[in-house]
């Protein structure tokens, strides 16, 4: 599948967070976010190093769980609703 392989290829040049992927490649956010899940596993599998920088808020501080690839709508700490979307770089072998 070419789209994975460009996702992976826009992964590794810097990083990225889900929407940003989206407006580049013309997708759904939530089809970018499979289409993730699958990109990171497979690069993991080939012994790429992936990074992901979880999710933050920008009031408090909080730091989401990196599991989480898309923008909370809300801080759980402080109920602030300015967070920083999480980024994905991968480093390639
Ligand atoms: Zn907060």
């Amino acid at each position: 599948m070419t789209f994975r392989r460009d996702l992976i290829a826009l992964l590794t040049a810097e990083p990225r967070s889900v929407s940003s992927l989206a407006r580049d490649l013309g997708l759904k956010r939530g089809d970018v976010e499979d289409a993730l899940r699958h990109a990171i596993r497979s690069a993991r599998a080939a012994g790429h190093r992936v990074e992901i920088l979880p999710a933050r808020c920008r009031a408090c501080g909080f730091t989401f769980d990196e599991h989480k690839l898309t923008k909370p709508g809300k801080c759980p700490a402080c109920r602030g609703t300015r967070v920083y979307e999480p980024q994905i770089l991968i480093r390639s072998k």
